[in-house]
């Protein structure tokens, strides 16, 4: 066994260079496929349950690799975090959402768009700046524009975190804490930060109907959100009998594959056209 242990961390294993290989092959492939459009943005309604609108939707990573074929972000988010490629990539995808919105506008269809930022992005130093920027250059007004942020930007650097928040809210934009339940964010700074919305993670959307202590945990995330004065979203909707429990525990809005998958651009568009006709 001792010999099986030392030879499963030898650089020789085939498996482990296999998966150090597929890992440079990303990280390299990130960079040199942005340039390439090899990648896009998909975008998931999300749907106010009082008056069932779709206000906004949320744009999501897609990597069309041309060896690989279609990368998850949950594999190449977590690479780029870790080689600091996120900051060009998010940046890219800040862009894109933007110009996208301001065409839609052109279009008529009028929508706010959520985008996901990475905590390693949010804390570059030119974050701030480079939101104002692509506000003011796309015509863009910041309460068009949702930021998606996760628990470990309350985690760390607590007293800078809040003021750059501060200042991303002056701008009218509005902050969501993402995937809440899953990181360990302490509730003193959830009261302290100025965010909008919670969105409940899916991993406790997806057994409501089965199991109570999911049900007990919704439950709870929708007070807590509604006497902090948040909207609270879930994620993950997938069937009709969720769907049915939230609305009986007053979550404000939905997303998940029982409205609609993440869509391209022109698929939305057409989705739209379908759902308000
Ligand atoms: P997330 O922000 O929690 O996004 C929701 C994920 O759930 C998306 O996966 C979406 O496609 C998926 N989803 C939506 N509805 C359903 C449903 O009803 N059932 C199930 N099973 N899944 C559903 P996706 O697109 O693969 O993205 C995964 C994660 O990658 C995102 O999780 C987010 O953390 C990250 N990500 C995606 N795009 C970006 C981006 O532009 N920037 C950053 N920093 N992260 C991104
Ligand atoms: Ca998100
Ligand atoms: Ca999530
Ligand atoms: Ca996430």
């Amino acid at each position: 066994a001792k010999a099986a242990g030392r030879n499963r961390y030898s650089l020789y294993n085939p498996q482990m260079s296999e998966i150090l290989h597929e890992r440079l092959q990303l990280e390299h492939g990130m960079r040199s496929g942005l340039y390439a459009g090899q990648f896009s943005l998909h975008y998931q309604p999300v749907q106010t349950l009082a008056d069932r609108q779709i206000v906004s939707v949320e744009a999501l990573l897609r990597w069309q690799h041309p060896q690989l074929g279609n990368v998850s972000p949950v594999r190449f988010i977590p690479l780029a975090e870790h080689s600091g490629f996120i900051v060009e990539l998010g940046e890219w995808v800040l862009q894109q959402a933007l110009k996208q919105l301001a065409r839609w506008r052109t279009q008529g269809v009028i929508l706010r768009v959520a985008v996901n930022i990475s905590t390693v992005q949010l804390r570059h130093p030119d974050f701030l700046r480079q939101l104002q920027q692509a506000l003011t250059q796309h015509g863009v007004a910041g309460n068009q524009l949702e930021l998606e942020l996760t628990e470990s930007v309350l985690a760390e650097q607590v007293e800078q975190s809040r003021h750059l928040l501060q200042q991303i809210r002056a701008l009218g934009v509005t902050l969501a804490l993402d995937d809440f339940g899953t990181g360990y964010s302490s509730l003193a700074y959830l009261k302290s930060f100025p965010l909008d919305k919670l969105k409940i993670d899916r991993s406790f959307v997806r057994d409501l109907l089965t199991d109570p202590d999911d049900r007990a945990i919704v439950h709870s995330v929708v007070v807590l959100g509604h006497s902090l004065g948040m909207r609270v979203v879930a994620e993950g909707v997938e069937d009709a009998g969720q769907l049915h429990q939230l609305q009986q525990m007053d979550v404000d809005e939905v997303q998940g594959y029982l409205l609609s998958k993440p869509l391209p651009p022109e698929e939305l568009e057409n989705w739209l056209r379908r759902v308000h006709s």
